[in-house]
């Protein structure tokens, strides 16, 4: 016997031992392997249902105590899975088909006794069946509601969910929706490949269940998306907390396998129903938030307000419009003189992007830098910068003017560029400029966030003889021995530091601090932003090398710089 391969617990509701003898005996032969207890009264079989599970129930018809009607009713009281067979001797058709009816799964005369096996194992088949049906179901249901990575409900689940509550809730009962976006989450996956992404996803969710508790509905939206609906949130204050506690609770390390990440978390809100009568409308207006937030960078957050849409729409503009800048040459690059502070000597100069703009004309790249970033276009526009200065500086060498050194400025964008190394190299061999006069700009906080990889490629640029400097230094919170770990020649005072020095007095001391930190590692100090004599009195003073800043000379055209050279 196949259907029933475990032993199998039979129960008889049977008045007549010699009957149940007979049973027994039909089991055995039939070959199975079973326990066989019987009840003669309601009481007994009902302590026999408490008591233990059983397989099938074989039921007399007629016994003294209980009829098989009242058998069945009392066994489906329990289960409404258990066969329940009843095998009896004469019996009204009638009966036999009431008995069925209500849930009999067969009848068998005492006379036609071979039949109890194979009605047993077709039952139990049966009973088999059903549960796996149920579980292909369940599975079915959970797979078309439920993200399987992270067991969080989908989109599905989430569009049915918020059209649910707005259906039922109407205006009595806002809530909000919370936005959640990993920055730079295809980055993890790029460097470091699938199989820790999964894990950073399973992790957030897990801190996002945590901080948004039982009550809120969590669900993921394809990649690095995450939402979460608060019932009863109506005010932006009650907001900001729970914005602030889902950046404090993603801001922690994750630690997956041998990586420690930090991860960052964009946030857009909208409240139903102020913004948004419809799932559509409100979601929509939620991205948009999440948009502006994204744009803002870092662990930003930002509540839907109207005139999102207008900064969208614009933003939609610039993106196409640069776009065309490159194609259409509409860049143009600056140069600001860099100053040797005790020989005097004009020794380089920074090369500075500008948007030429058609009709809006010269453009400050604080206006569009960040959206080339976001646009991934900032890896053609860079490139192209760092050709044209090496090109420019090489001019001016074949001119016969004195050689400086150019410096170009980094986005971190670049530097995840694998090829940056190799590209770097082409462009030297392409426009003949020698390596040593070329210094590449990172600002500090990409320094601070540095993956290994970034090292990585700071050490091969250094080998082909390119020198590195850190730009803005002293916004991050960069140790001494956090900077010996850098390839570096240069470091930058940041303009705040320099603004502050009224009348050459330096409160704080972090300027002093910054030169003698710098000079202690052996790099030279360059301040830039300096724009009084007393600034630049006080700088000298204190050993800064180098200095540059509008006191000297602002960013000017190739034409400008080179009368300044020469
Ligand atoms: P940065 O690298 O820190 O550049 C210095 C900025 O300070 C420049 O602004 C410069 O014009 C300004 N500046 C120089 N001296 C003074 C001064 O005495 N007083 C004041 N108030 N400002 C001074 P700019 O040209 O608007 O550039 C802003 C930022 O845009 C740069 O900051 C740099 O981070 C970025 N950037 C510029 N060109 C490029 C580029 O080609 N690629 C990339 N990735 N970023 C660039
Ligand atoms: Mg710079
Ligand atoms: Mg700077």
């Amino acid at each position: 016997m196949n259907a029933v391969e475990k032993i199998l617990r039979v129960l008889s509701i049977e008045d007549s031992e010699d009957d149940f003898e007979l049973i027994r005996n039909e089991l055995s032969l039939g070959g199975l392997v079973f326990v066989h207890k019987r009840v003669d009264n309601a009481n007994a079989l009902k302590a026999a249902l408490v008591s233990a599970e059983w397989d099938v129930v074989i039921c007399d018809h007629n016994l003294p105590a209980l009829d098989s009607v009242s058998a069945l009713q009392i066994v489906r009281e329990k289960s409404n899975e258990l066969p329940f067979v009843v095998v009896s001797g004469l019996i009204p058709d009638e009966m036999a088909i009431r008995v069925m009816r209500l849930g009999a799964g067969d009848f068998i005369r005492k006379d036609n006794l071979s039949r109890l096996v194979p009605v047993i194992e077709r039952e139990i088949k049966q009973v088999i069946m059903q549960a796996e049906l149920k579980t292909a179901k369940e599975s079915l249901h959970h797979a078309a509601y439920f993200d399987s990575l992270t067991g969080l409900a989908n989109r599905e689940h989430l569009f049915s969910h918020i059209k649910n509550k707005i259906s039922v809730a109407k205006h009595d009962h806002p809530f909000a929706i919370f936005l959640i976006d990993i920055n730079r989450f295809r980055q993890i996956t790029k460097s470091l490949g699938m199989l820790v992404g999964n894990k950073v996803l399973i992790e957030t969710a897990e801190r996002l269940r945590e901080v948004f508790g039982n009550d809120c509905f969590v669900a993921r939206l394809g990649a690095d998306k995450f939402v979460a609906i608060v019932p009863g949130l109506s005010l932006e204050k009650n907001a900001e907390h729970l914005a602030k506690a889902t950046h404090k609770i993603l801001g922690k390390s994750f630690q997956i396998d041998e990586h420690e990440l930090i991860v960052q978390a964009s946030l857009g809100v909208g409240f139903y129903p102020r913004d948004g009568q419809k799932c559509e409308e409100l979601y929509k207006n939620a991205e948009s938030a999440l948009y502006q937030a994204k744009i803002d960078g870092g662990n930003s957050y930002i509540v839907y307000d109207a005139k999102l849409d207008i900064l969208g729409k614009e933003r939609l503009h610039m993106e196409t419009a640069l776009y065309h800048a490159l194609k259409e040459e509409q860049f143009v690059l600056f140069y600001q003189p860099q100053f040797d502070f005790s020989s005097g000597r004009l020794i380089g100069a920074e090369a500075l992007i500008r948007w030429q703009h058609p009709v809006s004309g010269m453009i400050s790249p604080g206006e569009f830098i960040p959206i080339l970033e976001e646009t991934g276009l900032i890896v053609p526009v860079g490139e192209w910068v760092l050709r044209t200065a090496c090109a420019q500086n090489r001019q001016w060498q074949d001119a016969g003017l004195p050689p400086i050194v150019i410096a170009v400025n980094m986005s971190v964008i670049q530097f995840r560029q694998p090829g940056l190394p190799q590209t770097v190299r082409n462009i030297l061999l392409q426009t003949g400029l020698s390596a040593q006069y070329l210094e590449l700009e990172i600002t500090e906080n990409i320094a601070m966030h540095a993956e290994e990889g970034v090292i990585a490629i700071l050490d091969e640029l250094r080998e082909i003889g390119i020198q590195i400097a850190i730009d803005d230094f002293g916004t991050g919170y960069s140790s001494l021995s956090y900077l010996k770990r850098f390839p570096i020649d240069r470091l930058k005072i940041d303009q705040s530091f320099v603004r502050d020095l009224k009348e050459g007095v330096n409160d704080d001391g972090i300027i002093k601090g910054i030169i003698g930190m710098g000079h202690s590692l052996k790099l030279r100090v360059i301040a830039e932003g300096v724009e009084t004599p007393a600034q630049a009195e006080f700088l000298k003073l204190n050993n800064c090398d180098e200095m540059q800043g509008y006191l000297y000379g602002k960013p000017m055209s190739n034409l400008d710089f080179r009368t300044l050279l020469g």
